[in-house]
């Protein structure tokens, strides 16, 4: 993406305005960056504390005039089913519709919800509200959580060595998730065009739940500083 290696995410803290509005940035490893650049998470940089509140497309100088690559601040979304009981893990395009657990049965409506199915999604790149960000940190009661390792579900025919209970199997084109669900919180959201620090800056005081209801279409505004979006989870 843009000359970065595909893993590589961007989170945009501000420009620069002593160098033609460059964007400036921190960059990590999509790996990291799902807990690292997740709304509501801080990164230190240059003794400043920045917090980041959502994502964005890419953000290109066109004729001089900043703005969004694209329109979708999240190019790669799935559908995930998941088990916690039993750890299986699946994702395709379409809703699911299965309630149950093919492996260990659990059921989307058992206590604690130990299968579920929601949505996923890859930012193509964080920000924060374009701040001067703070001199420290400041303690905050917001759970972000850690990242969890997914593999999803394969075909390859499963072994049992023999005098145990277990079946293993080796799938060397298999994928692995990272994703942060923000302990089972999720993140929730609404694509938005966020043109004014100001504007963003209050959605950043506002609870992760809120911030959608508190975000209003900006419009008459010389720039456009790029889409917001805090939604599903993300690998
Ligand atoms: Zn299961």
């Amino acid at each position: 993406m843009f000359g970065m290696p595909s893993r590589t995410r961007l989170l945009y803290h501000g420009f620069d305005t002593a160098h033609d509005r460059e964007p400036r940035t921190i960059d990590s490893d999509l790996d990291l960056a799902v807990t690292e650049f997740a709304p509501g998470s801080q990164k230190t940089k240059d003794k400043r504390v920045f917090t980041a509140i959502g994502f964005t497309a890419p953000i290109i100088k066109v004729r001089g005039r900043l703005r969004p690559a694209t329109d979708n601040p999240l190019p790669w979304r799935r559908w995930m089913l998941r088990c916690l009981r039993c750890h299986f893990t699946k994702t395709q395009t379409t809703q699911p519709t299965e309630t149950l657990c093919p492996y260990c049965q659990a059921s989307t409506t058992d206590q604690n919800q130990p299968f579920t199915a929601f949505e996923v999604a890859a930012p193509a790149a964080f920000r924060t509200a374009f701040d001067r960000g703070q001199n420290a940190r400041v303690d905050t009661d917001l759970m972000y959580g850690g990242a969890s390792t997914l593999a999803e579900d394969s075909n390859i025919t499963p072994v049992q060595p023999p005098g145990s209970n277990t079946a293993i199997r080796l799938d060397r084109k298999g994928t692995v998730y990272r994703v942060n669900d923000r302990n089972k919180l999720q993140f929730h959201g609404a694509v938005d065009n966020i043109t004014s620090e100001r504007q963003a800056r209050e959605l950043a005081k506002a609870a992760p739940e809120d911030r959608t209801a508190n975000s209003k279409p900006a419009h008459a505004h010389r720039l456009r500083l790029g889409e917001l979006f805090r939604c599903g989870w993300y690998p």
